[in-house]
């Protein structure tokens, strides 16, 4: 463990940004809903993430996707809420998640894709050193809403290949970072989420560098950012693409997702969302261009793009025994 940090699940849980200090050891939940074992919702290899970690033609692997139960933030409009915001999947061990993934690594899975995993950072290096004995030679993805706090990172530096994170929603522009910003506390939970997450990103890509793919295409190391383009530029995606092509650079590996749909609470009530009228609306496909453009403005060079047309088939349900339609 680095820097002298000590965080484990038997100290005052701060993991993520709300550092809520949850005695999780005691059989506490922190605000997360998360306590001492880890939730597993579903394991399954995926063919429907970015190519370089689902692969797709004649690597046809997937990605070993695990997806966890709980999550730090609390977004109005999750597509995964089946498992991030109520009780769903199985508690294992350590040893039981690292029997996971070398399943996953025997199925031909392409990596280990460890989504939502903030809360479970602690047993996740524990797993993740288990299965590495037992011979897993995957590259691991650490793929997290972008809320996880510089001490959960740091227990992950040298075990972590490929950083996955969330940009959710950028700042206003010109905005203290330090004052809280009341659109991130409503629709995700989180008020201080612009500064957490430009935090986290920085720190990734500290840690593994600019993403690397090996001569199949498929990455082996590095940093890539994803971002959900949200109606009515709801996400400050015109702050958040500037500031990106200048903090990193062009070459700088972005998703730029246009899958938003309403879901969870904006979906149960719209009504409670009347003053972001764009919610209650998919992204049209002139948003979704003009988005585009602007990354091409700012000389962002990687950067993947969905088809909007397919984009509900991106969309997961946890209550299916297939989660993904394709
Ligand atoms: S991960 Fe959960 S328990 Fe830990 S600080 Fe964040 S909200 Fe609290």
């Amino acid at each position: 463990m680095s820097n002298g940090v000590l965080v484990s699940p038997d100290d005052n849980c701060r993991l993520c940004g709300h550092g809520c200090l949850a005695q999780r050891s005691l059989g506490k939940t922190g605000l997360c809903g998360a306590g001492r074992k880890v939730g597993l919702a579903s394991a399954l290899l995926h063919l429907g993430e970015e190519p370089p970690l689902s692969g797709g033609g004649e690597l046809p692997g997937g990605s070993g996707a695990i997806f966890f139960t709980r999550c730090v933030l609390e977004c109005v409009f999750c597509q995964n809420w089946q498992i991030s915001q109520r009780p769903a999947g199985n508690e294992v061990s350590e040893a039981e998640l690292a029997e996971v993934m070398l399943r996953l690594e025997a199925e031909g899975a392409l990596n280990i894709n460890l989504v939502s995993p903030t809360p479970y950072t602690v047993q996740i290096a524990m797993a993740l050193g288990l299965a590495r004995k037992q011979g897993l030679s995957l590259p691991v993805v650490h793929n997290s809403g972008g809320y996880d706090s510089l001490a959960a990172l740091r227990i992950l530096d040298g075990l972590v290949d490929i950083y996955l994170p969330d940009a959710k929603m950028a700042p206003p522009a010109g905005a203290d970072l330090d004052e809280p910003d009341p659109r991130a506390a409503r629709l995700l939970g989180a008020g201080d989420y612009p500064k957490v997450n430009r935090q986290a990103l920085m720190e990734m890509r500290r840690q593994v560098g600019p993403l690397q793919l090996d001569g199949r295409g498929l990455a082996r190391r590095g940093l890539m950012i994803r971002h959900l383009v949200l109606p009515d530029d709801l996400a400050r995606t015109t702050v958040f693409l500037p500031w990106l092509a200048e903090t990193f650079g062009p070459t700088v590996h972005l998703s730029l997702m246009a899958q938003y749909h309403p879901c969870h609470q904006v979906k149960a009530h719209p009504e409670q969302f009347r003053s972001f009228p764009g919610l209650t609306r998919p992204l049209s496909l002139r948003e979704y261009d003009e988005v585009k453009e602007l990354a091409l403005k700012n000389s962002l060079m990687n950067t993947f793009v969905q088809d909007l047309a397919a984009a509900g088939q991106y969309l997961p349900d946890f209550d299916r025994p297939k989660v993904f339609i394709n």
